[in-house]
């Protein structure tokens, strides 16, 4: 990837942060977005400086759509090109459908959903004059088999399928690909909030008994992202230890 300009959104920590890292340690120059945790995302540059990478910071709300584009064209205007787009930005909050107030709704499908929408919007047209790009959309299992309690979350990740495989159908005639990956419990913040007993009823529909670790979902990113993956287009590479088979 030397010679390529990646930018990971949401990558102030957990799995965007390990994203970042494998884009930078085979050569990309990243840019790690964050949205509210900017020491978050000093540390992930921190980290792929000291192993002799290149990365910047750009804050900016993916769920605006006016903010994503002056984040992508500001990339194109200082690094001359944007060759790698991962949309990794999301949120939860869960609740039971009854439960579920309105404004979360909203609010997940603003940033899971839209958020990615509005950075591939931008990031397309340059892509399309550069006849080359490579876009990787985080999903999750929750989209691929939905689950109680996160009918706000499932539905974003669900439409983010959709998504990919729309604009991959799209911009494939202009060698640009889009796959989207689809974790399972992965150890992060967004998991750390859950209760033992929730983490024991996972680990259970868990085939390789265990939580993933954000490594293991950005190794995958990251050879999307890569020249080998060059004839994979449209996909959903579900990274859950088998939870979804
Ligand atoms: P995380 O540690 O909570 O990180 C979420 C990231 O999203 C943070 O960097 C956060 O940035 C960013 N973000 C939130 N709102 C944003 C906004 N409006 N604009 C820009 N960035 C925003 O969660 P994670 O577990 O690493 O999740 C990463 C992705 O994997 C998400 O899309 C998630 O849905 C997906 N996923 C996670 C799991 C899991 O088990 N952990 C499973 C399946 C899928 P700030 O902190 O700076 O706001």
């Amino acid at each position: 990837m030397q010679g390529k300009v990646a930018l990971v959104t949401g990558a102030s920590g957990g799995i965007g942060r390990e994203i970042a890292k494998a884009l930078a340690k085979e050569g990309a120059y990243v840019v790690v977005n964050y949205n509210g945790s900017q020491a978050g995302a000093d540390e992930t540059v921190r980290q792929i400086e000291a192993a002799g990478g290149r990365a910047g910071v750009y804050q900016c709300n993916v769920s605006n759509f006016e903010e994503s584009g002056a984040m992508i064209s500001s990339i194109i205007k200082e690094q001359g090109s944007l060759d790698i787009l991962v949309n990794n930005s999301g949120i939860t909050r869960d609740n039971l459908l009854l439960k579920m107030k309105e404004e979360d709704f909203d609010s997940v499908i603003d940033i899971n959903l839209k958020g990615t929408f509005n950075c591939i919007k931008h990031a397309a047209r340059q892509m399309l004059k550069q006849k080359s790009g490579r876009i990787i959309n985080i999903s999750s299992v929750s989209g691929v088999m939905g689950n109680a309690g996160q009918a706000n979350y499932s539905a974003s990740k669900a439409g983010v399928i959709g998504l990919t495989k729309s604009v991959a159908r799209e911009l494939a005639s202009r060698g640009i690909t889009v796959n989207a990956v689809a974790p399972g419990f992965v150890d992060t913040k967004m998991t750390e909030v859950l209760t033992d007993e929730v983490k024991e009823t996972a680990v259970k529909q868990i085939p390789l008994a265990r939580f993933g670790k954000p490594e293991e979902i950005a190794d995958m990113t990251a050879f999307l992202a890569s020249e080998k993956a060059g004839y994979i287009t449209g996909q959903v590479i579900s990274v859950d230890g088998g939870m979804s088979m």
